[in-house]
C-alpha cells in the first residue's frame, strides 16, 4: 500500500496526487478540470462546513440560496468585476431547445445576483446590516487544474453583507478574516498569516482584499481564504441605496468573503507524509480504528475482544471504526488506515487479551503505547488533543524555520530558485516592482501581513531599493 505513494522528496506534486487518489478523497471527472469528491473527501468537507457554519451563525450570519445562473448583463455592471472574471466564465447560450435571448453565466461568484436582490430588499438603515452566507458551487474555467487546489467547479461558502457605513463594512471584513484564521489554526492546525493583498492581487471589484496565507511543506504559500471590503462599488452598480438615520440617501457598503474545497488541499499538503494522509483530529471523520491482530486459529476470540472494545469506545462518544476483515493481513490494514489518515490506531492481539490491554499507535509520529483496557478511551482522547497540538506546533516551527529576510535582491533570487520559503521584505508599493519580481522569480506578494504592520520598515524596496513603505511577504504560491 505505502509504495503507491511517491515520496515528497522525489516529486512533491506527484506525492500530493498520490494521496488524493489513494486515500480516495477525489477522482477526475469525465469533464476536464472538474472533480468528483469521493465519500472520504466529502466527509472532510462536511466537517469543515459544519464547524464554519456554526462560526458564521455565532457571528450573526444567516444562510440563503441564490440561483447559479446569472444574466450576462449583470456581470457587466461592475467594470473591474467583469474584466477580472471574463476569461474564466462558462456561459449558457442555448436552453430548452432554443437560443437564449440573453446568455446566462454560470456563477463564478455571486456578488452580482445577490446585489440585484439586495436592491429589492434594502431601503432603510433599519434593513441593515444584512448578513447573508451561501453554501454553493461555482464555476471558473481554469486552464491548469489540480484536484482540490484549482478545479473548474468547486464548492465553497460566500458571505455577502451590506452595511450602513464604511467603518462597519471594514470591521466586518476583518472580523470574518479573523473567523477564518481561528478555523485554520484551531481546527485545521494550520498557522496562517493575516494581511492585506496588494492592489494587483485584490479581488476584481473590491476596494481592499485581505487574505490568510499558509505555508505548505514544499514552502510554497497557499491562499486559504479571502475577505473583501467592496466599498460602495456593487451598491452603485446595482443602485442599492438606503435612507440613513438622518434622512439622507446613501449607497450601501458591502463585504464578501469565502473559503472553498481548496482547504482540503491545504490540509493534505500541510500535514501529510509519505505514508499518506494525516488528518487533524478535530476534523477527522474517524478518530480511531480498532484492528484485531489475529492468526487463523484465534480469529473469533480476538475479533470478539476487538468488537467489545470498539463498541465500548463508540458508546463513549468516540468516532471509531472496526476493521474485522479476516481476508487482509494486519500489516496491510495498518498501511491502509495510515493512508486514509485516521489519527489513532488501536491494535489488539492475543497477548493484549492476556494482559487485558490494547496497543495505541499515533498516526503523526508512529509512537506506540501499551494501555490497560480500562484506560483506552481516556488515552485516545488525550492522544487526539496531543496530535492536534503537535500538528499545529510542527507547522508553525516549519514556517518559522523557512521565513527569511534577505540582504539583497540577488540573495532573494537565489533563494526562490533554490530552497524557497517566505521572504519578509520592504516594498515601495509600486506595481512595477511587484510585476518585475513576479516575472523574474514567479514569487508574488502573498500579503502585507498584520504582524509586521507596526514593525519599522528597515531598508529599501526589495527590487528598486527606494525607501520601503510596507513590509510584504513574498513566496511562490498555489
Ligand atoms: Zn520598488
Amino acid at each position: 500500500m505505502a509504495e503507491k505513494i511517491t515520496p515528497r522528496s522525489s516529486d512533491y506534486s506527484q506525492w500530493y496526487i498520490d494521496i488524493v487518489t489513494n486515500a480516495k478523497l477525489a477522482d477526475y471527472s469525465p469533464v476536464k478540470g472538474c472533480m468528483v469528491i469521493r465519500p472520504r473527501g466529502y466527509a472532510l468537507w462536511e466537517n469543515i462546513q459544519r464547524v464554519l457554519d456554526g462560526m458564521f451563525k455565532a457571528t450573526g450570519h444567516v444562510n440563503a440560496y441564490f440561483p447559479m445562473l446569472i444574466p450576462e448583463s449583470f456581470l457587466k455592471k461592475e467594470a473591474e468585476h467583469v474584466e477580472g472574471f471574463s476569461p474564466e466564465l462558462a456561459v449558457v447560450t442555448y436552453a430548452g431547445g432554443e437560443k437564449l435571448e440573453e446568455p446566462l453565466v454560470v456563477r463564478p461568484t455571486s456578488e452580482t445576483i445577490i446585489w440585484s436582490m439586495y436592491q429589492k430588499w434594502i431601503h432603510s438603515y433599519r434593513d441593515l446590516p444584512l448578513l447573508i452566507n451561501q453554501w454553493a458551487n461555482v464555476v471558473r474555467w481554469e486552464k491548469r487544474t489540480r484536484l482540490f487546489l484549482r478545479t473548474t467547479e468547486f464548492l465553497w461558502q460566500e458571505g455577502h453583507t451590506a452595511h450602513a457605513s464604511a467603518e462597519e463594512a471594514q470591521a466586518e471584513t476583518l472580523k470574518m478574516l479573523g473567523v477564518y484564521k481561528t478555523f485554520l489554526e484551531e481546527w485545521m492546525a494550520i498557522p496562517v498569516l493575516e494581511g492585506e493583498k496588494s492592489e494587483s492581487e485584490k479581488f476584481a471589484g473590491a476596494v481592499k482584499t485581505f487574505s490568510i496565507e499558509a505555508m505548505m511543506q514544499d514552502k510554497k504559500a497557499l491562499q486559504a481564504g479571502t475577505s473583501h471590503n467592496l466599498g460602495q462599488n456593487f451598491a452603485k452598480a446595482f443602485d442599492v441605496t438606503f435612507q440613513t438615520k438622518d434622512g439622507n440617501l446613501d449607497h450601501v457598503w458591502a463585504t464578501s468573503w469565502g473559503v472553498s474545497t481548496r482547504l482540503i488541499g491545504a490540509l493534505i499538503m500541510a500535514h501529510s507524509d509519505d505514508k499518506g494522509l494525516v488528518v487533524p483530529p478535530r476534523l477527522a471523520p474517524v478518530e480511531a480504528v480498532v484492528i484485531p491482530v489475529f492468526r487463523k486459529d484465534n480469529v473469533a476470540e480476538v475479533s470478539a475482544y476487538a468488537q467489545a472494545l470498539g463498541d465500548e469506545l463508540k458508546g463513549l462518544g468516540l468516532k471509531v471504526e472496526l476493521d474485522l476483515d479476516d481476508a487482509a493481513s494486519p500489516g496491510w490494514k495498518f498501511a491502509e488506515w495510515e493512508m486514509v489518515g485516521v489519527p489513532v490506531r488501536i491494535e489488539v492481539g492475543p497477548k493484549d487479551m492476556e494482559k487485558n490491554q490494547a496497543v495505541l499507535v499515533r498516526r503523526d509520529t508512529g509512537e506506540k503505547l501499551f494501555v490497560p483496557r480500562g484506560e483506552v478511551a481516556g488515552k485516545v482522547r488525550e492522544l487526539l488533543l496531543a496530535i492536534q497540538k503537535s500538528l499545529f506546533d510542527r507547522a508553525l516551527e516549519f514556517r518559522k524555520a523557512n521565513t527569511f529576510r534577505v540582504a539583497s535582491y540577488a540573495e532573494f533570487k537565489t533563494l526562490m530558485e533554490g530552497e524557497g520559503g517566505f521572504v519578509q521584505a520592504p516594498w515601495c508599493t509600486s506595481r512595477e516592482c511587484e510585476a518585475a519580481i513576479k516575472e523574474d522569480t514567479k514569487a508574488t506578494i502573498r500579503n502585507l501581513p498584520f504582524e509586521l504592520a507596526n514593525v519599522p520598515v528597515e531598508g529599501g524596496c526589495l527590487y528598486c531599493g527606494k525607501p520601503g513603505h510596507r513590509w510584504a511577504v513574498w513566496a511562490k504560491s498555489y
